[in-house]
């Protein structure tokens, strides 16, 4: 991951550190090829036009041009411009201070949505010390109900017993119900995803949404389908109030493209990204980890 990012930028900086004295000519040259990096890397064009017009901005102000390492100094500006693009800090879940918070995942079928669901509960369990219930919403593939039910089991987190035949959102009541009477802090509710965002999805997600007013909807996004999750996210983001994004596959080879472009795009921070297959391969998503992973 990043790894063609990080060696476009490297070059592009090492040219600069190099030079004693900078023009602004030379600064919007550095930029031009930042930019080329960060199209290469799949990041959406309007972020990388607003990204690059920022840090040329701050690099051609006077006092750093004529500051004594010029070159160090615009580099460390498009470093906080990055830290600053993926949300500057980590920011953590809403958890009521009176539960069950209710937490919905959404996000078309594939993207880890399952699994991140699973994740979430594991690490609310064994972080930060939650009673959790998890319930699957997905009333249009029973295997869905029943492979959240196995990673309960895998996990030793509570899932909601399934009832054939009701609706996601008499499902989502009664997530919320039992948690209540059970003394739950959180429910997590693994919202259906389709193949491609279509009509029928976007109507049943904005339904449980208005139903059962999530204190978080995370959306989970495939780090590794680029541009796709970018307009994925848009769409999302037009039907439901998104709070945050769960970024999956961030242990395989994405350009960076959806990682850098989410926050922009959904004007919601990456709250975790997952790192791996197995049910502890989740992170808290860390802006400044990541920008220095890019910036080396
Ligand atoms: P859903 O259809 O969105 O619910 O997707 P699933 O949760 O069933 O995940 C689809 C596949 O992606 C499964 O094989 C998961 O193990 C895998 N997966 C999910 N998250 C990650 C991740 O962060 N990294 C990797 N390498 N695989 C993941």
């Amino acid at each position: 991951m990043f790894d063609s990012l990080a060696d476009r930028l490297g070059s592009v900086f090492e040219k600069l550190r190099g030079r004693g004295a900078l023009t602004e000519l030379d600064v919007r040259a550095a930029m031009r090829e930042v930019r080329i990096a960060l199209l290469e890397a799949d990041v959406a064009l309007p972020v990388v036009k607003d990204f690059v017009e920022q840090a040329t901005e701050r690099a051609i102000g006077a006092e750093v041009i004529r500051s004594v390492t010029p070159g160090q100094q615009v580099v460390k500006i498009v470093n906080d411009c990055l830290v600053e693009l993926l949300g500057s800090e980590h920011e953590g879940l809403n958890i009521p201070a009176t539960p069950p918070a209710v937490l919905m995942m959404v996000g078309l079928q594939g993207s880890g949505k399952t699994t991140s669901t699973a994740k979430l509960a594991k690490f609310l369990t064994e972080r930060q010390g939650k009673k959790v219930l998890m319930a699957s919403l997905d009333v249009a593939r029973p295997a869905a109900q029943e492979q959240l039910r196995v990673l309960g089991e895998q996990t030793g987190v509570a899932t909601l017993p399934i009832i054939a035949g009701q609706s996601p959102v008499t499902i989502a009541e009664r997530a919320r119900q039992s948690a209540k009477l059970q003394g739950f802090d959180v429910v997590l509710l693994d919202t259906a995803g389709r193949l491609s965002v279509d009509a029928a999805l976007m109507a049943e997600m904005a339904q449980i949404a208005n139903a059962t007013q999530p204190h978080e909807i995370l959306l989970v996004v495939d780090a590794l389908t680029g541009q796709d999750a970018v307009s994925t996210a848009t769409l999302f983001k037009a039907e439901v109030p998104l709070t945050g994004v769960i970024l999956t596959r961030m242990d395989g080879d994405a350009r960076g493209g959806a990682a850098l472009s989410m926050r922009a795009i959904t004007g919601k921070p990456i709250k975790f990204a997952g790192t791996g297959e197995k049910l502890d391969a989740l992170e808290a998503f860390d802006p400044q980890r990541v920008a220095g992973r890019i910036l080396g």
